[in-house]
Protein backbone atom coordinates (compact mmCIF):
# COMPACT_ATOMS: atom_id res chain seq x y z
CA UNK A 1 0.00 0.00 0.00
CA UNK A 2 0.95 3.41 -0.62
CA UNK A 3 -0.82 6.95 0.80
CA UNK A 4 0.32 9.35 -1.91
CA UNK A 5 0.34 12.86 -0.46
CA UNK A 6 -2.22 15.79 -2.16
CA UNK A 7 -0.31 16.94 -5.28
CA UNK A 8 -0.33 20.53 -6.51
CA UNK A 9 -3.70 21.66 -8.75
CA UNK A 10 -2.29 22.27 -12.17
CA UNK A 11 -3.46 25.41 -14.40
CA UNK A 12 -5.19 23.62 -17.55
CA UNK A 13 -3.40 24.19 -20.42
CA UNK A 14 -4.38 27.29 -22.84
CA UNK A 15 -3.55 25.00 -26.12
CA UNK A 16 -6.40 22.49 -24.84
CA UNK A 17 -8.50 25.10 -23.01
CA UNK A 18 -10.42 27.65 -23.10
CA UNK A 19 -11.12 30.12 -19.81
CA UNK A 20 -10.06 28.49 -16.98
CA UNK A 21 -10.04 25.15 -15.71
CA UNK A 22 -7.64 23.51 -12.97
CA UNK A 23 -7.07 19.74 -12.77
CA UNK A 24 -5.70 17.80 -9.67
CA UNK A 25 -4.17 14.41 -10.60
CA UNK A 26 -5.69 11.29 -8.57
CA UNK A 27 -4.55 8.72 -10.03
CA UNK A 28 -2.21 7.68 -12.58
CA UNK A 29 -1.53 3.48 -13.02
CA UNK A 30 1.92 2.29 -13.24
CA UNK A 31 1.91 -0.85 -15.70
CA UNK A 32 0.29 -3.09 -15.71
CA UNK A 33 -2.45 -0.31 -14.37
CA UNK A 34 -3.40 2.10 -16.92
CA UNK A 35 -5.87 3.72 -14.62
CA UNK A 36 -5.88 7.80 -15.30
CA UNK A 37 -8.18 9.79 -12.65
CA UNK A 38 -8.30 13.56 -12.63
CA UNK A 39 -10.60 16.23 -10.60
CA UNK A 40 -11.04 19.33 -13.20
CA UNK A 41 -13.08 22.18 -12.03
CA UNK A 42 -14.15 24.82 -14.84
CA UNK A 43 -14.89 28.33 -14.33
CA UNK A 44 -18.10 29.58 -15.81
CA UNK A 45 -18.05 29.63 -19.83
CA UNK A 46 -14.51 26.87 -19.56
CA UNK A 47 -14.16 23.93 -21.87
CA UNK A 48 -11.74 21.68 -23.26
CA UNK A 49 -10.60 21.74 -26.79
CA UNK A 50 -12.14 18.98 -29.46
CA UNK A 51 -10.22 15.99 -28.55
CA UNK A 52 -10.71 12.04 -28.31
CA UNK A 53 -9.48 9.47 -25.98
CA UNK A 54 -8.20 6.04 -27.29
CA UNK A 55 -9.52 4.08 -25.09
CA UNK A 56 -12.59 5.75 -24.51
CA UNK A 57 -13.57 7.91 -21.07
CA UNK A 58 -16.00 8.55 -18.44
CA UNK A 59 -16.99 11.64 -17.01
CA UNK A 60 -18.62 12.00 -13.26
CA UNK A 61 -20.00 15.01 -12.75
CA UNK A 62 -19.29 16.13 -8.61
CA UNK A 63 -20.69 19.84 -8.49
CA UNK A 64 -22.26 22.47 -10.57
CA UNK A 65 -23.70 22.17 -14.39
CA UNK A 66 -21.92 22.11 -17.80
CA UNK A 67 -22.28 21.43 -21.23
CA UNK A 68 -20.82 18.59 -23.39
CA UNK A 69 -21.12 17.54 -27.00
CA UNK A 70 -19.65 14.57 -29.39
CA UNK A 71 -18.76 15.35 -32.90
CA UNK A 72 -21.72 16.03 -35.21
CA UNK A 73 -24.47 16.12 -32.15
CA UNK A 74 -26.48 18.71 -30.08
CA UNK A 75 -24.56 20.93 -27.40
CA UNK A 76 -26.13 18.89 -24.36
CA UNK A 77 -26.62 19.57 -20.92
CA UNK A 78 -24.89 17.92 -17.91
CA UNK A 79 -25.33 18.04 -13.96
CA UNK A 80 -24.05 16.81 -10.50
CA UNK A 81 -24.60 13.17 -10.69
CA UNK A 82 -24.42 12.76 -14.36
CA UNK A 83 -21.97 10.16 -15.74
CA UNK A 84 -21.17 10.49 -19.14
CA UNK A 85 -19.42 7.67 -20.94
CA UNK A 86 -17.61 8.69 -24.36
CA UNK A 87 -16.43 5.52 -26.52
CA UNK A 88 -12.45 5.11 -28.33
CA UNK A 89 -11.82 7.38 -30.63
CA UNK A 90 -15.39 9.57 -30.18
CA UNK A 91 -14.21 13.42 -31.13
CA UNK A 92 -15.84 15.57 -27.84
CA UNK A 93 -15.26 18.27 -25.90
CA UNK A 94 -16.55 19.13 -22.23
CA UNK A 95 -16.73 21.94 -19.99
CA UNK A 96 -19.08 24.71 -17.94
CA UNK A 97 -22.04 25.96 -18.72
CA UNK A 98 -21.95 30.18 -19.30
CA UNK A 99 -22.99 30.78 -15.68
CA UNK A 100 -22.31 28.23 -13.51
CA UNK A 101 -19.56 26.32 -12.25
CA UNK A 102 -18.88 22.85 -13.34
CA UNK A 103 -16.73 19.77 -10.83
CA UNK A 104 -16.20 16.34 -12.64
CA UNK A 105 -13.99 13.21 -12.88
CA UNK A 106 -12.24 12.42 -15.85
CA UNK A 107 -11.74 8.64 -15.67
CA UNK A 108 -9.53 7.12 -19.01
CA UNK A 109 -6.93 4.46 -19.70
CA UNK A 110 -3.82 4.54 -21.31
CA UNK A 111 -3.75 2.30 -24.52
CA UNK A 112 -0.93 -0.59 -24.62
CA UNK A 113 0.83 1.68 -27.09
CA UNK A 114 0.49 5.15 -28.69
CA UNK A 115 -1.18 8.37 -27.52
CA UNK A 116 -3.64 8.27 -24.49
CA UNK A 117 -5.55 11.37 -26.06
CA UNK A 118 -5.91 12.82 -29.51
CA UNK A 119 -6.22 17.05 -29.78
CA UNK A 120 -7.91 18.77 -31.97
CA UNK A 121 -9.28 22.78 -32.72
CA UNK A 122 -10.29 24.91 -29.66
CA UNK A 123 -14.33 25.02 -29.19
CA UNK A 124 -15.77 28.30 -30.72
CA UNK A 125 -17.84 30.75 -28.83
CA UNK A 126 -20.16 29.86 -31.70
CA UNK A 127 -19.88 25.97 -31.40
CA UNK A 128 -20.50 26.47 -27.38
CA UNK A 129 -23.61 28.27 -28.34
CA UNK A 130 -22.43 31.70 -26.52
MN1 LIG B 1 -12.78 13.94 -22.84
Amino acid sequence: MEIIPKRSTVKAPTDRFTGDAWFDVLAEGVPPSRIRVNLVRFAPGARNAWHAHAVGQTLHVTAGVGRVQARGGDVLEIRAGDTIVTPPGEWHWHGAAPDHFMTHLAMWEAPAEGPESEWGDLVTDEEYGR
